[in-house]
């Protein structure tokens, strides 16, 4: 493998990104004791911001690969080191030079099928809206109230276009005025930009924004929090404003005007994972609970590690497209918190999170113990 070190490009930008406060990092670890990676093998965060601050980080290493950009650690360092921005500037400088190590090749398909078919999968753009078969969901047009936009995974994955599914009754049963793009929507671009495919992100950004203004979007009903965050936090870059809505927000909404009666009780246990692109970097962290407890019968209970603290999935930042060894899951470890409480139901609000949890639960052979739903699923059951 072709070794380009030390890059003084990475060192500038990266300072450039954090300003002084990478020269300012004093290697207090405090980064390396919240990272969820330091609970299945040795990773050092403060290790490579220290490298990068000397010159010495290597970009051929799996290490800048493995942040998952779930947040935890910018928010316990006390010098505000900018670490998910140096480590996507690490991996802008590593696909410029198309260096990729070997967990990391799955990208180079990931970026085909994104640039041709607007999907990671390479799937048939024409099929897009093929989930919504039979289910009399409206093609939105000007005038129409609310975009609603399930994102790649729940438009494809099998498992997840059941999410897309209930999403529309729901929707359907609040009597919501709501129509999709069906082929006309492209992946949102949020993680292809974590891995530092910035032009690809651009391109699908703006892809995406011009079909909105076309057709008249001005609110946009979001069940991915990937799609949400770039909605609300990255497309203003392009001078764009639509108001964005987490389908945890909207459903809440929709039960205290009355709009969504809650018909059947649920007697289950039910605890509740934080996805990291909801919670800690949007703060949603009671609506979706808020949700769970308008449901007779159901008993919520807390995992350790939950709200700010959330464990991440581990799908983050890109990671959703990359090898990680089955030992190394963090939502295996998620699943076991959730089994230690005695939950019946892991509930959460992200397709990426819903593929990682059970992927673990069928890795772990949980069988029927415990069941992994998003929360429009279980809410669809009870209205
Ligand atoms: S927490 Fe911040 S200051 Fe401490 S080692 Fe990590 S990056 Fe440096
Ligand atoms: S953002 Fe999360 S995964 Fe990345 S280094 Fe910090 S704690 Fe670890």
């Amino acid at each position: 493998m072709e070794t380009i070190a030390p890059f003084k490009e990475v060192i500038d930008e990266v300072k450039a990104l954090g300003g002084e406060a990478v020269s300012y990092c004093y290697q207090c670890g405090k980064c390396d004791t919240v990272c969820p990676w330091n609970k299945v093998k040795t990773f050092s965060m403060r290790r490579l911001i220290r490298e990068a601050t000397f010159g010495l980080t290597e970009i051929e290493k799996d290490e800048i690969w493995r942040c998952t950009t779930c947040g935890k650690c910018p928010q316990r360092c006390p010098r505000d080191v900018k670490q998910i921005d140096d480590m996507v500037a690490l991996r802008r400088m590593a696909t410029g030079y198309n260096v990729f190590p070997s967990s990391v090749k799955p990208i180079r398909t990931v970026s085909t099928g994104l640039t041709s078919q607007g999907n990671p999968f390479n799937e048939d753009r024409k099929t897009r809206a093929d989930w919504a078969e039979g289910l009399s969901v409206k093609q939105f047009t000007e005038g129409t109230e609310f975009l609603y936009f399930p994102g790649c995974y729940l438009c494809y994955d099998p498992r997840l276009k059941k999410v897309a599914q209930a999403t529309v009754k729901v929707l359907k049963k609040a009597d919501v005025d709501f129509g999709i793009l069906g082929t006309k929507e492209n992946c949102c671009g949020e993680s292809i930009r974590k891995t530092g495919n910035e032009q690809l992100f651009k391109r699908l950004a703006r892809e995406n924004i011009k079909t909105f203004i076309d057709n008249g979007v001005k609110k946009i009903i979001v069940s991915s929090p990937h799609c949400y965050h770039t909605f609300k936090n990255e497309y203003p870059e392009f001078n764009v404003n639509f108001q964005v809505i987490h389908m945890s927000q909207f459903l809440l909404d929709l039960i205290k005007e009355g709009r969504l009666k809650i018909e059947h009780g649920l007697d289950k246990r039910v605890t509740y994972h934080d996805p990291c692109y909801l919670g800690r970097h949007n703060g949603i962290f009671d609506e979706p609970r808020a949700v769970l407890k308008n449901i007779p019968g159901l008993e919520l209970v807390e995992m350790e590690e939950s709200e700010l603290d959330s464990l991440c999935c581990g799908m983050g930042g890109g990671r959703v497209w990359m090898e990680t060894e089955k030992h190394e899951r963090f939502s295996n470890i998620r699943l076991e918190q959730a089994t230690k409480i005695g939950a019946q139901v892991l509930a959460t609000a992200c397709p990426y999170c819903i593929t990682a949890l059970e992927d673990s639960r069928l890795v772990m052979n949980y069988g029927d113990s415990i069941e992994v739903k998003d929360i429009t699923e279980i809410l669809q059951e009870v209205i």
